[in-house]
């Protein structure tokens, strides 16, 4: 039986979550009884119960699992702790790792319903419609680091192998075949020695591709191209940490960061999960947008378990329940009748 582990984790994650669920079950209906839903700890509420932020029992789990389900993780009251113990170093990384996540896969797309609610004119936003792919396990996050006294100084190391490279934009050009067609690789090659290795090797694959028109763009003019006329783009394929600022960034290309819908795949194996955080400031108060988590299981059916049509149902329902004027806070414009985390959960379950 195909197993799910979901680890709805802390702040709003505990309240998105169980509107997810909802309506998964909706979704699936009898069906729901083929699949295998556990929940387990993770973050801030494992820290409190375990004293570990990824506990073993949830590390196995998430091993043994088809997909794990993820809500968010972090906040204040564990900032304190050392970097390495806290939910994002102590969970979320080694999660990554331990999984073998290496493509994080973040498609944003205008909802013309909340052009509006978009900080951006809207003749700018009206047909965003692209993909972010992000090198998710290897770069300056995962490189040596350390500290040294004389002279004080730091230091962290950006280090790629040619088969993390590879590997990656295979997913680049193979999303790019089955859209528009239009590759962009965004590096600094300008500058970094691993920025040309990276061209070098889309160069190479480029040619098993003829059908993709690869092209290549440096980070800092892609960031503003992103704002400018983010149209010209169809999949942009990245390293990790050029691609933790770009998706942020293109997330208020599709309205709200509440909106956006994650994968981190290996292979058919994924983990999904929210763009945004755990929303410290407003959790507990029946006021998250629960989208991004409906949207990301979603991204779930449809990538780990091959279940396009109930994920095409979901997608329409949330454009259905936009359309029909229903907002939370995040994605509301000053006319509009704000609902809370449940109702929008809800709208969608009736929309379905
Ligand atoms: P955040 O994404 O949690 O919040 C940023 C802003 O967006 C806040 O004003 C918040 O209220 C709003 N927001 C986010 N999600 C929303 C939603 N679904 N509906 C409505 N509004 C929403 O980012 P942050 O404030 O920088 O981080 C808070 C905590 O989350 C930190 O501990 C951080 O480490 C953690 N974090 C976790 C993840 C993750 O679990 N993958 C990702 C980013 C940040």
């Amino acid at each position: 039986m195909p197993k799910i582990a979901v680890l709805p984790g802390d702040g709003i994650g505990q309240e998105i979550m169980p509107e997810a669920l909802k309506v998964l079950r909706a979704v699936l209906g009898d069906r729901i009884k083929d699949f295998e839903f556990q929940e387990y700890l993770v973050g801030g509420t494992a820290i409190d119960q375990t004293g570990k932020a990824l506990p073993p029992e949830t590390l196995k789990a998430c091993q043994e699992a088809d997909a794990v389900l993820l809500g968010a993780m972090g906040g204040p009251k564990w900032d304190k702790l050392p970097a390495e113990e806290r939910p994002e170093r102590g969970a979320l990384l080694p999660l990554r790792k331990e999984l073998g996540l290496y493509a994080n896969i973040r498609p944003v797309k205008m909802i013309p319903s909340l052009i509006s609610a978009s900080t951006l004119k809207e003749e700018v936003v009206k047909n965003v419609d692209l993909v972010v792919i992000r090198e998710l396990t290897g770069g300056i996050y995962f490189g040596e680091k350390g500290r040294k006294s004389d002279p004080p100084s730091v230091y962290d190391v950006l280090y790629y192998t040619e088969e993390e490279i590879r590997r990656i934009l295979k997913i680049g050009f193979e999303t790019a075949m089955n859209r528009k067609k239009k590759l962009c690789s965004v590096d600094k090659a300008n500058v970094l020695e691993s920025s040309r290795f990276w061209r070098e090797i889309a160069e190479d694959m480029a040619k098993e591709y003829p059908e993709v028109e690869l092209t290549h763009m440096y980070v800092d003019n892609a960031a503003m191209q992103l704002v400018r006329y983010p149209e010209q783009f169809d999949v942009i394929v990245t390293e990790n940490m050029f691609g933790d600022i770009l998706t942020d960034l293109a997330s208020m290309l599709g309205g709200s960061i509440g909106m956006l819908a994650s994968a981190s795949m290996n292979g058919k194996k994924g983990l999904y999960e929210p763009a945004h955080g755990s929303a410290p400031d407003i959790a507990g108060q029946n006021k998250a947008n629960p989208l991004a988590t409906i949207l990301s299981a979603a991204m779930m059916l449809r990538f780990t378990f091959g279940l396009d049509q109930d994920a095409d149902r979901i997608e329409q329902a949330v454009r259905k329940v936009l359309a029909q004027g229903y907002r939370t806070g995040d994605i509301a414009g000053p006319k509009d009748h704000v609902i809370g985390t449940k109702e929008m959960g809800d709208a969608v379950v009736a929309a379905l």
